[in-house]
């Protein structure tokens, strides 16, 4: 047994872990069904860049054939959405056992395809999805779900009903592939939804055990479907007449086009995009005593969080220091295999990643910004590149309004408190954000100011019960707390007879 540096438990040394798993039909349906075709996606460890699986790809047939499941299993009369809350509370809990007995083996194969620290995914990807299963089963059990409700209206009596919305296609991103799809499920299953998931196609080794476990907890054929493809198949899904509602993270530019294609099918969507959210440091601020909250709040999994401060906004008047607080905190990070339990900052996702942010580095550079460490590759194998810091960074710069998606900071000067609030607003996207200070009722005071839809007080852990999500163009919609049932809702209104 090994302790990480975030507290998590792993059961063994798993540096010299080698994954080789190869799979050969898709799980639709309830069962596991021969793919339309024989094409495959091949997992690429971003440690070593060799093969470490293979699974089908899902083509625009296996999507027909997992929304005919999904559409089945949703239209049941005494099926899933049918059934009594207590039913699907039961079984949600099994399925969130069922995830239980894979934890050991669902963060090594997240980390093992993504670069997640395992540090992360140990305390991250095996708990959250069966957090929110439970948090949500309990929702369902204690009646707080409100399924029928009556009131007195103004001419009479009224019935206000809760209805699942139907077939959800999930389409979920990389970075942090099981939380994320927990995200959308576990409010959808709760309220009767059946899905369709589509995960990315770095990170489809995962999708498998989550398959699995899906199946082991006997959910009723068709609940849940999983197409693992690329960009093709999401379209496909996003596109399908059988869909009723779309739940969507990633980047901007697929956002805005799930979106449009939404708008125009008149389907709704949950959005959960980018941002490039601003770590608000006051003059009274002690960075030395948090600089562990700091890094949840800035750099976790290697940049590779939507909700990330990767804007660190600094008073003029402590400046210098500041700037050799963080430098030299992010030049300490240990750099490393993701399934190595002391690594810190792994490799980036993809290669493209990592061209991406080396490319954001150069343009950094060459746009006047000091770069104050890191810049550079780490290792010539595997996807890395070093934790980067940048001062005097111009918030009009490239590298102070995109999202870089990689360990590199920039930190910007400001003048007082009123400044600080407008640098950080003055951005594209309105998601996440911390505010860092010795004073709480002061820190809070800041953070209304900030049109973001999420933000934290010194630190950042998302939590299960709160309403998650951005403003602008970070997305439309909340995940979480009883507000993200409502994106797998309708209602209808019934006049009682006088
Ligand atoms: P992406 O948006 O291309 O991919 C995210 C998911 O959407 C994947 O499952 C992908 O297959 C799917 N997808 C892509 N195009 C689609 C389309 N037209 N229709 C339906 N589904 C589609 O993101 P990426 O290329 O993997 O990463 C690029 C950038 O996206 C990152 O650098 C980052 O800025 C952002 N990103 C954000 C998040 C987040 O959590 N908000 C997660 C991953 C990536």
């Amino acid at each position: 047994m090994l302790t990480t540096w975030w507290g998590s438990i792993l059961p063994l040394d798993l540096a010299e872990h080698v994954m080789n798993l190869m799979y050969e039909s898709l799980f639709i349906g309830g069962e596991w069904v021969t793919p339309s075709s024989s094409a495959t996606i091949d997992v690429i460890s971003p440690n070593t860049e060799q093969s470490i699986g293979r699974v089908p790809e899902a083509l625009e047939p296996d999507v027909d054939a997992a929304v005919v499941a999904a559409r089945k299993a949703f239209d049941d009369p005494t099926g899933w959405a049918n059934w009594a809350p207590e039913r699907r509370a039961n079984a949600i809990e099994h399925f969130a056992a069922a995830l239980d007995a894979r934890a050991d083996e669902m963060p090594i194969r997240v980390s093992s395809q993504n670069g997640m620290p395992i540090a992360i995914s140990s305390r991250v990807e095996n708990v959250m999805p069966q957090t929110m299963l439970r948090y949500y089963a309990d929702m369902l059990r204690t009646g707080e779900i409100e399924f029928d409700s009556e009131r007195k209206g103004v001419l009479g009596r009224i019935r206000v009903s809760r209805r699942p919305v139907g077939v959800v296609g999930a389409i979920v991103p990389w970075n942090v592939p099981q939380t994320i799809g927990a995200h959308k499920y576990g409010p959808a299953l709760a309220m009767g939804c059946t899905l369709v998931i589509k995960p990315s196609p770095e990170t489809v080794l995962d999708a498998m055990l989550f398959a699995e476990a899906a199946e082991e907890a006997q959910l009723p054929a068709g609940v849940i479907n999983i197409v693992p493809g690329g960009a093709r198949t999401g379209a496909y899904l996003v596109e399908h007449p059988g869909v009723d509602k779309l739940s969507f993270t990633g980047s901007e530019k697929a956002g805005r086009w799930v979106a449009e294609t939404a708008g125009r099918m008149l389907r709704p969507v949950t959005l959960e995009l980018g941002g490039k959210a601003a770590a608000i440091v006051l003059d009274d601020a002690d960075l030395t005593q948090n600089l562990e909250g700091f890094f949840m709040a800035t750099m976790l999994n290697n940049g590779q969080s939507c909700y990330l401060g990767t804007r660190v906004l600094v008073p003029a008047s402590r400046y210098g220091a500041v700037v050799d607080i963080i430098t030299d905190f992010v030049r300490s990070l240990p750099v490393g295999d993701s399934l190595d339990p002391a690594t810190r900052i792994g490799p980036l996702a993809t290669a493209r990643q990592q061209e991406r942010v080396e490319g954001y580095i150069a343009k950094g550079t060459a746009e006047g910004a000091r770069l104050t460490t890191g810049g550079g590759r780490p290792r010539e194998l595997g996807w890395f590149v070093d934790p980067t810091v940048f001062a005097d960074v111009d918030n009009h710069s490239t590298i102070g309004r995109e999202e870089i998606f990689g360990p590199v900071l920039s930190i910007i000067k400001y003048t007082d408190d009123d400044a600080a609030v407008r640098i950080a607003n003055d951005s594209p996207y309105g998601l996440g954000g911390t505010v860092w200070t010795s004073d709480v009722e002061r820190g809070l005071s800041v953070a209304s100011r900030i049109d973001t839809g999420v933000i934290g007080i010194n630190g950042f852990l998302a939590d299960p019960a709160a309403p998650f999500g951005g403003t602008k163009a970070s997305g439309m919609g909340r995940e979480l707390g009883p507000e993200g049932l409502e994106a797998y809702q309708v209602l209808q209104s019934t006049y009682l007879p006088r």
